[in-house]
């Protein structure tokens, strides 16, 4: 059996996602423009740029949702086909805007279900469950309850112990925040960096939210009209901006937080 030994500076380097020239249109209108991307394991990038630009069309394209019109996609060092498609998504862990729960199922049904249809065990379920409930603070009697009955929060934290249930080492999360009022934002938001601390997963997180970005993301990817603008961390955004659309977006989430923080005269 070949052994090859991985020291831990070629370990981190490890490219999950790769992205050549992805193009996608729709009727003519271009949602994905030439992009080319890498996106290195254990490392969480913030997908962010203003809406419409393509952020979430860059995810369903990385799990299979979406088939680019050209160029090619490789996860987890395999080009994404019909044939690798159902392996490679089950080792990604994918939470959209509104947790994406399916309403006629609980929670707890929502959570176990690939479990189940791969077999698993009860009491290896009931082991899992246990400790996502845990690790996303979710009190278990929750689990009982349909989507509707849940809050937003509670919502979400469902869908995040959902993606999470076959371990994968690739979590894709589109504006899994986008929905809660500020409080709890700013809880989970907190929660998911001990997550995404503690699991070593590869994250993409795709937001709009700059100080999101900046407080749960290694690297930030900024797009605008189909294309990656800028790539870098935050510092390089507000430093280096590559072109004046950064230092405007940057200046414009600045202004929000000024406003906001303006408060009562
Ligand atoms: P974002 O997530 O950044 O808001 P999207 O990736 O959802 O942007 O969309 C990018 C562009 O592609 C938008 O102009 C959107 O209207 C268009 N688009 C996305 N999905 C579809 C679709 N299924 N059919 C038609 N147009 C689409
Ligand atoms: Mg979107």
């Amino acid at each position: 059996m070949p052994f090859t030994a991985v020291n831990d500076a070629s370990y981190t380097q490890r490219k999950v996602i790769q992205l050549y020239n992805i193009s996608k249109s729709y009727d003519g209108h271009t949602a994905l423009a030439d992009v080319s991307l890498d996106f290195l394991e254990h490392r969480t990038t913030a997908v962010i740029g203003p809406s419409g630009c393509g952020k979430s069309t860059l995810l369903r394209v990385i799990i299979g949702l979406v088939t680019p019109d050209t160029g090619k996609v490789n996860v987890f060092d395999r080009n994404l086909s019909t044939d690798t498609l159902i392996d490679t998504r089950r080792r990604i862990g994918y939470v959209i805007q509104d947790g994406g729960l399916f309403p006629h199922l609980t929670a707890r049904e929502n959570v176990e279900m690939m479990a189940r249809h791969l077999q698993w065990s009860d009491a290896d379920i009931g082991d899992r469950i246990h400790s996502l409930a845990l690790l996303v603070r979710l009190p278990e009697d929750r689990l009982d309850l349909f989507p509707v009955e849940l809050s937003g929060g509670q919502r979400q934290r469902v869908g995040l112990m959902r993606s999470l249930m076959l371990d994968p080492s690739l979590l894709l999360l589109d504006e899994p925040l986008g929905a809660l009022d500020p409080m709890i934002r700013a809880e989970l938001q907190t929660e998911l960096r001990d997550i995404f601390g503690s699991l070593k997963k590869t994250v993409v997180l795709v937001t709009h939210d700059l100080s999101e970005a900046a407080f749960l993301a290694d690297r930030i990817v900024l797009m605008r009209n189909g294309q990656v603008v800028q790539s870098g961390q935050i510092e390089d955004l507000l430093e280096r901006p590559a072109v004046s659309f950064v230092s405007d977006f940057v200046n414009a989430q600045r202004r929000h937080i000024g406003e906001a923080g303006a408060g009562a005269p």
